[in-house]
């Protein structure tokens, strides 16, 4: 199912943000605390990239979450609120 395989994929790509975006931050965040006293550009912008990865991947993890709670027709495709028995569309009965 070639569906299957495009969630799998989103899936991994939001681990590869998630542990990338990790790294960035606890590299970065040892390197300012190690040297105080210096301004390093270079681990600041480490930090605010990590955080920004983060973010990202956590915004997709609750955008997968809210549309695995969906329920699409079987029949046209159509989406289904969860309290519908029935598509509102072609009038389907939802399992
Ligand atoms: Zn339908």
């Amino acid at each position: 199912m070639p569906k299957k395989k495009s969630t799998f994929d989103k899936y991994t790509w939001i681990v590869t943000e998630l542990i990338i975006g990790i790294a960035a931050l606890g590299y970065g965040l040892f390197g300012i605390i190690d040297r105080p006293t210096i301004t390093n550009y270079f681990f600041i912008i480490l930090v605010s990239s990590g955080s920004i990865l983060l973010l990202v991947a956590i915004v997709q993890i609750i955008m997968m979450r809210k549309k695995k709670i969906d329920k699409f027709c079987s029949k046209c495709g159509e989406k289904i609120k969860k309290a519908d028995d029935y598509c509102p569309k072609c009038g389907e009965k939802i399992g």
